[in-house]
């Protein structure tokens, strides 16, 4: 049975002492295993966590970075032949959490139109996606409208690897606009706000993704296809406080 070994594995390591010294500052253990992750390159994050300081996943033993990257990819995709994400980049963990903390506004959007019963809303979990003529890596997370004939509306959220402090948004095939999140520019800034400053800054982060998704979705042709219901739908979630 897949999943029972891992577990196993997972109970095993979360305990486990190993010989490396600790790399949480002001740690000081030398009973760190080392982060398991390895990229499309073949590069190994260098990093090693004593049983405080380190995270399991499916028997094996991340950083807290890398517990991201791999908790954001698809269920099967880990330990296959599928390349990893480069070490350094944050774009899967990235596009997955905004798109969990936008997901529900998102759905009220496309459930607003859905007006026929031959239309299903379906998702995608976070996937491997090449954008521009160059191709670039990103990892994407979309929600879709399909109709016995295909998709008739597909939104997504994009991180490219190359450009992973910003979220990408497109409607169809097209990028509508990319946004920073707060978190990000904080970081950047090295100043952290006070928790009730940090929490509207999120609120109008997603505000923000939501009023460009009802841009791309304008600019699509929707706002003539789909009645007053998408509208209402957009300004009762763009308006909330
Ligand atoms: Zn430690
Ligand atoms: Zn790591």
């Amino acid at each position: 049975m897949p999943g029972v070994g891992s577990e196993r594995g997972t109970a095993a390591l979360v305990d486990q002492a190993g010989d490396q010294p600790c790399t949480q500052p002001g740690c000081g253990r030398t009973t760190g295993l080392a982060c398991a992750y390895v990229d499309r390159r073949g590069h190994e994050c260098r990093t090693s966590w004593c049983p405080d300081h380190r995270l399991v996943i499916d028997g094996r033993v991340y950083c807290r970075r890398h517990a991201g990257v791999v908790s954001a990819l698809p269920v099967g995709y880990v330990g296959h032949t599928a390349p990893m994400p480069d070490l350094e980049t944050r774009a899967p963990s990235l596009v997955s959490w905004v798109a969990r903390e936008v997901d529900a506004d998102i759905r009220q959007l496309l459930l607003a139109e859905l007006r026929d019963d031959r239309v299903r809303l379906v998702t995608d979990p976070v996937y491997l996606a090449f954008v521009g003529c160059d191709r670039r890596r990103a990892w994407e997370r979309a929600w879709k409208l399909l109709d016995h004939s295909g998709p008739s509306l597909r939104i997504s959220l994009l991180v490219e690897e190359c450009a992973d402090a910003e979220v990408a948004v497109r409607v169809n095939a097209e990028i509508v606009d990319r946004l920073t999140p707060p978190w990000i520019v904080q970081r950047l800034h090295g100043a952290l706000p006070p928790p009730e400053v940090d929490a509207q800054r999120r609120k109008d982060f997603n505000r923000r993704l939501l009023g460009i998704i009802h841009r791309g979705m304008e600019r699509e042709g929707h706002q003539s296809l789909v009645v007053a219901g998408v509208r209402d739908a957009a300004d009762a979630v763009l308006q909330r406080p």
